[in-house]
């Protein structure tokens, strides 16, 4: 692995840089700290696109730019140090167009493609995968999709849809066949699905932060034109598995707090001489070292994950070590910047009296979160001890 950047990759980092501290200069946006993809702001998604950085990584024929991942990650460290808002097009950019380009028909890649690359309208995709009894095993989904001549219809329920309800369409996975003697990960197909579609009705979910990201989702008789479905009837599982590699290799993983660093740090560096002349200013010290250290530790792990990805291979262990290592470190800053700064962390942000720039209170409370969405703690430790060092089942 080489661990330097390029001439040209240190260029795309300035331009970045540059872009996002104008744009936070200019206050079109707020730095916030909690979940990236809940940030949602289709005017930046489209100042993005301007530059060719929503699917910079994707082939020309698609409109990205044909760079690779690492180039990807550096874009987006730079845009979420200062929790730039990509959730527009974020879902649709990692997910929705790398599986169109690998299972999609050519009228679906026409249609959708162009579409994200642009952050157009009717850009933006939410993911219907977990079911109140499918989550880890997403093989054991209920919803239905049985075909009646060129339709299928959708009958059933998803839980924990991020922004759902700000979605214009959905990716499903539904069960396709109902024979009891074909195994159950051959059962099921993915869907595009219009999230306004008649009989979709999307409930919210109030997390224990009091906010509102995630939904229930339900499907009540919907007739969608079997051109809905993306690759085979039958495969579905099989194309999620492909893609969730992608999913867990990202740097958001890491930086989805990083304004809380640097508030923390800022909150330290400001405290009182007789502050710093305690016993505790010493433990201040060391467990703000060992942040620092567990940072650079992860940062490197996304950058390794991108280039194995780089390299044309498949980064299932290694993108299962860096997820479950970042998001503990995750959920480790946020409980240290809550010890640090003690009972003024706990003011939530627009409270009436004192409103913090960083709603620490909040990122602890989402913190617990990150180690169940997109593979839990467990389910990434069985594939890290399965694959990666070939212990058996
Ligand atoms: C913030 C957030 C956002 C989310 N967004 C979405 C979304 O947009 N779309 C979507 O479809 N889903 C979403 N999810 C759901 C997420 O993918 C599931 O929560 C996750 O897959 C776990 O499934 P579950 O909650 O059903 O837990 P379960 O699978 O029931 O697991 C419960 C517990 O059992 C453990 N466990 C399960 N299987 C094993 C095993 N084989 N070995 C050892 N331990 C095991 C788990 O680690 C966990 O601790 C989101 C979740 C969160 C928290």
């Amino acid at each position: 692995m080489d661990f330097e950047f390029t001439e040209e990759q240190n260029e795309l980092r300035r331009q970045v840089r540059e872009f996002v501290e104008s744009e936070v200069a200019a206050g079109t946006f707020e730095v916030t700290s909690k979940a990236i993809v809940a940030e949602v702001s289709k005017s930046f998604s489209r100042k993005m696109a301007q530059r060719g950085w929503i699917g910079i990584n994707w082939p020309k024929e698609y409109g990205g730019q044909g760079k690779g991942q690492v180039d990807k990650m550096i874009m987006l460290e730079e845009m979420y140090r200062y929790q730039a808002p990509t959730g527009y097009h974020f879902m649709a950019e990692r997910q929705i167009g790398p599986a169109l380009m690998k299972f999609g028909t050519e009228e679906q890649k026409k249609e959708f493609l162009p579409r994200i690359v642009k952050a157009e309208d009717g850009a933006m995709f939410c993911l219907l995968f977990s079911e109140p009894d499918a989550g880890s095993d997403l093989a054991a989904v209920a919803t239905t999709a049985g075909k009646e001549g060129d339709f299928y219809i959708v009958n059933g329920q998803k839980v924990w849809t991020s922004e759902g309800h700000l979605s214009d369409y959905g990716w499903l996975l539904a069960k396709t066949s109902f024979d009891e003697s074909i195994p159950k990960h051959q059962t099921c197909s993915e869907f595009i699905i219009d999230m306004k579609a008649p009989g979709v009705t999307i409930r919210p979910l109030i997390n224990i932060a009091g906010e509102h990201s995630f939904n229930e989702v339900f499907f009540d008789n919907v007739k969608i034109p079997a051109t809905s479905l993306v690759g085979k009837e039958g495969d579905g599982f099989k194309q999620i598995m492909a893609q969730v590699d992608y999913e867990r290799s990202g740097i958001e993983r890491l930086l989805q707090n990083y304004p809380v660093y640097t508030a923390l740090r800022k909150y330290i560096a400001e405290m009182t001489p007789e502050d710093r002349h305690s016993d505790y200013y010493g433990w201040i010290k060391d467990v703000m070292a060992q942040l620092e250290i567990e940072f650079n530790v992860g940062r490197l792990m996304c950058y390794n994950t991108a280039w194995i990805i780089d390299q044309g291979k498949k980064p299932t262990s290694q993108a299962a070590i860096s997820k479950a290592f970042c998001t503990r470190y995750e959920q480790k800053l946020n409980d240290t910047a809550m010890k640090i700064m003690g009972p003024s962390s706990t003011i939530r942000k627009g409270s009436e009296t004192l409103s913090p720039a960083i709603d620490v209170a909040a990122c602890y409370l989402w913190g617990p979160s990150y180690t169940l969405q997109g593979g839990s703690m467990e389910v990434l430790k069985n594939i890290i001890a399965q694959r990666g060092l070939g212990l058996p089942r």
